[in-house]
């Protein structure tokens, strides 16, 4: 869809329902929504639909917030914002629901309902008794005027209903998935305003849809069944309805369901759904950007890696796919580390120290005081594929000295070299350690390499125990980074720790 094709300034919004914490598939549909605007020059409204009072739940709101600030999704009219079109609140338009609701009452394309609960309940009981779909049998549709007036003359209490067609078909367009069909036959008269004055979902969103001037709805494939009410109530209004997507849904790794919470991960542990759990868990808002952006839809180029800028200028609503796909941690994975390599050391920094606050419950200062770390980060950097995976790499340099166990002394064996050997590696260590000047890492593989090669042992079998004494794990930044990162002082009581606790082992006669 190219831009000259369209005629309104292109308004957008994204209108989410505050009924918990915000999950990944809202934010995507936020992603769309708002790059759809964005590449038309057009705006970005936010809406909160908050008709369902028993779902309300207030904290959601920050977490829907929150998650489009972090994503960096800015919105143009809004909670928060203001804009010629407000409220952006449902519950704050009520006002201008029942003002509609009148008109279609008015015009006969909606009718009132005075049917009680326990009407209603008898009616459904039976239905499922009978094996008959669950649906109201329209009796109020038949009411004559007098029998209405009475009703209201009595003060009974009504709802109002759309008046559905109750035989033909409904068809609609949706931009991906063409004309749609369905038989009116399968529907029902829904509610539209409930008997205490509170709109339904069905009229707040094409009201206000219609009155924000809401060109493109875009929205998650689970709305699509109401639709037909959508439509049938812009006709019913004499309104022209706006461009319909309804994106595909995000399911489970396995392909099997809506993508939730009841997942395990190799590790034995979730995997993150809902927004705030991948920002704790360390993916980079950009990454995420990125990668949600090709969630369902394909740019016409073969590329992963897109600046926000590109996306915007090639996001196209008429080459998002329809159909659902399974969520791809993987690929989320891989290019979030490709995203974490791509930030300066400084930037990174910033970043892992928050998550190494909590890791290993220290406070900033400390962390930031600590100027060891900028030896080792830039390796760590390299290497994962989200911050969340950093504390296990610089646990060493959070232990002290008395907390370096060595309970496994192979760890401090040097391959191909006894323990005897192993502790004469660390004995030379200390000497090097005490001498090498400056103490950095490139001067101290230097210094290592040349020892080694005068005792004529390999360089990877000399390396081995001061790797372990000072990491105390067979996987670890590179040997002589995480030397200077310890520091002289440091390196040397591990060393001496770590030799002596293989001394202990084999006894003291056979070492030296
Ligand atoms: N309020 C709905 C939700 O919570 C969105 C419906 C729509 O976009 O039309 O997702």
């Amino acid at each position: 869809m190219t831009k000259s094709s369209l005629s309104a300034r292109v308004r957008t919004r994204f209108a989410p329902s505050p009924t918990g914490s915000m999950h990944l598939g809202s934010l995507r549909t936020a992603l769309f929504t708002w790059l759809w605007a964005r590449h038309n020059d057009g705006d970005f409204v936010l809406r909160i639909e908050d008709t369902d009072s028993k779902r309300f739940d207030p904290a959601s709101i920050s977490s829907i917030t929150k998650g489009l600030e972090w994503l960096g999704l800015d919105w143009d009219e809004g909670p928060g914002k203001g804009g010629n079109y407000g409220p952006y609140t449902q519950s704050k338009r009520g006002a201008i629901y029942r003002r509609v609701a009148g008109e279609l009452i008015d015009s006969g394309k909606a009718y009132r309902c005075f049917c009680t609960p326990a009407r209603l309940q008898q009616l459904r009981e039976m239905q499922e008794a009978s094996n008959l779909p669950r649906k109201y049998d329209r009796a109020c549709r038949q009411l004559g005027q007098e029998q209405v007036e009475a009703k209201l003359k009595a003060g009974v209490s009504f709802a109002v209903r759309l008046a559905m067609p109750t035989d033909g078909k409904i068809t609609f367009p949706d931009l991906i998935r063409g004309e749609i069909e369905v038989d009116a036959s399968s529907l029902q008269d829904p509610i539209v305003l409930k008997s205490d004055g509170m709109a339904l979902y069905h009229l707040a969103v094409v009201v206000d849809d219609h009155f924000m001037q809401i060109t493109h709805v875009l929205r998650g494939q689970e709305w699509l069944a109401t639709a037909p009410y959508h439509f049938m109530l812009y006709r019913a209004l004499g309104w022209d309805p706006p461009v319909m997507v309804h994106l595909p849904v995000i399911l489970n790794p396995n392909g099997k369901g809506k993508m939730s919470k009841r997942h395990l991960r190799s590790n034995g542990q979730f995997f993150p759904v809902h927004v705030h759990e991948f920002a704790q868990a360390g993916y980079l808002p950009d990454a995420m950007f990125n990668f949600l952006a090709l969630l369902g839809w394909t740019p016409e180029a073969e590329q992963e890696i897109f600046h926000r800028h590109e996306l915007i200028e090639r996001f196209d609503i008429a080459r998002i796919a329809p159909s659902a796909a399974a969520m791809p941690y993987d690929k989320l994975n891989w290019m979030n580390g490709e995203y974490l390599r791509s930030l300066s050391h400084d930037s990174f920094q910033e970043m892992v120290i928050p998550i190494l606050v909590r890791a290993f419950s220290r406070r900033q200062e400390e962390i930031e005081s600590m100027t060891g770390l900028r030896y080792v980060l830039p390796d760590v950097q390299s290497r994962i594929k989200t911050l969340e995976e950093c504390p296990s790499w610089l646990d060493w340099l959070f232990r002290r000295t008395e907390e370096m166990e060595y309970t496994d002394l192979a760890l401090l064996m040097g391959r191909g070299l006894d323990a005897a050997q192993s502790a004469f590696v660390l004995q030379k260590c200390t000497q090097l350690l005490q001498v090498t000047e400056p103490f950095l890492p490139e001067r101290l593989h230097e210094a290592f390499r040349n020892a080694a090669s005068e005792l004529e042992i390999k360089a990877g079998s000399f390396f081995g125990p001061v790797r372990g004494a000072l990491s105390g794990s067979r996987v670890s930044p590179p040997l002589f980074s995480m030397m200077a990162a310890l520091g002289r002082e440091e390196s040397l009581a591990r060393i001496i720790r770590a030799r002596n606790r293989l001394k202990e082992q084999h006894g003291k006669g056979s070492l030296t």
